[in-house]
């Protein structure tokens, strides 16, 4: 085999790991720095044939200078077309719109980009790019975030913004048994953020009712847990006036991203129902149950639909 230097991380089976494992992270945990090390061990190679691997990858433009930002574009995979061809049939608010839209496609479903760039890739000018990003934010097919440069707890500056492809349909409230499961769901989350620590029941209950809110509102629990969790600040002064602000940070209603619509509309997911514990598949995203938002074989339930009330927090 030709020396790695003479090859793309096309060709590379190491380069493939490295950059998934890169984009997993980079999507679960954006706001965590991972180390060589951990990367290492998520793709089982040592420190320094991890370090090889990356700096190919970043020769070849496939990740960002700090060796962690995974590129748009990707390795060896047929992702863009998918964006792409879904930003190309979407309705959106209007022309200039929908051109900013195939252009943040071609970058993927998610990415980082800054305004002047997008600009040049969809061929209208900056101003334009401004005028129209508030109808797309609005329209609920792109949500942006600004990565400020930290450090020692100083602010220096911005990295171009962070985005992410919606799909403009909410997830559903819950309903009916899918209820049931809440009140449990909401203490687990609670008890996995990490920074909510050193309080009293009564605090926790608390906690975990506003989440319990939240998650009757349709909001997955991988979304929550990342919303909550992702903070840098791991010493809350109140751990319960922190919990509020960051919740009501968060819109009311999750809106599904577009390439979980996407994938999902192709590739039904397997599920054991909350309820009767029957196997099924769906291509509906959230907490579903074996016939949807109600379970088709109550009778077969561990606990009995109606044995708890549960009172809106
Ligand atoms: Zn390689
Ligand atoms: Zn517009
Ligand atoms: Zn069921």
């Amino acid at each position: 085999m030709a020396p790695h230097r003479d090859i793309s991380p096309d060709d590379c089976p190491s380069c493939h790991k490295v950059y998934g494992a890169l984009e997993e992270h980079h999507t679960a945990d954006p706001e965590t720095w991972l180390t060589t090390e951990a990367l290492g061990r998520i793709v089982g190679l040592k420190k320094r044939a991890t370090q090889d691997h990356l700096a190919h990858l970043f020769a070849h433009s496939r990740i960002d200078a700090n060796r962690r930002t995974p590129l748009g574009g990707g390795i060896g995979q047929p992702l863009l077309p998918g964006a792409q061809e879904w930003a190309a049939n979407v309705v959106a608010p209007d022309p200039t719109c929908a051109k900013c839209l195939v252009a943040l496609a071609a970058i993927g479903w998610e990415g980082q980009v800054h305004m002047e760039e997008l600009a040049k890739i969809a061929g209208v000018s900056l101003r334009t790019i401004e005028r129209h990003r508030p109808h797309l934010v609005r329209a609920d097919l792109v949500a942006f975030r600004p990565v400020p440069i930290r450090e020692n707890g100083k602010n220096l500056g911005r990295r171009p913004d962070r985005f992410t492809l919606l799909s403009g349909f909410t997830a559903p409230r819950l309903e009916g048994a899918a209820l049931e499961a809440v009140p449990a769901l909401a203490a687990s989350i609670i008890d996995r953020v990490r920074w909510f620590v050193g309080v009293t029941d009564e605090e926790r209950a608390l906690a975990a009712k506003s989440v319990a809110w939240c998650l009757r509102n349709g909001w997955p629990e991988e979304a929550l847990l990342r919303a909550l969790d992702a903070t840098e600040n791991r010493q809350a002064y109140r751990p319960n006036g922190y919990l509020d602000k960051l919740l009501r940070k968060l819109p009311a209603q999750y809106v599904i991203p577009a390439r979980q619509m996407v994938t999902q509309r192709t590739a039904p997911r397997r599920l054991d129902c909350a309820i009767c514990d029957t196997p099924f598949k769906t291509t509906m995203p959230g907490h579903v149950l074996c016939g949807g938002a109600v379970c088709l074989r109550p009778e077969l339930a561990v606990i009995p639909p109606s044995a708890t009330v549960y009172k809106l927090a």
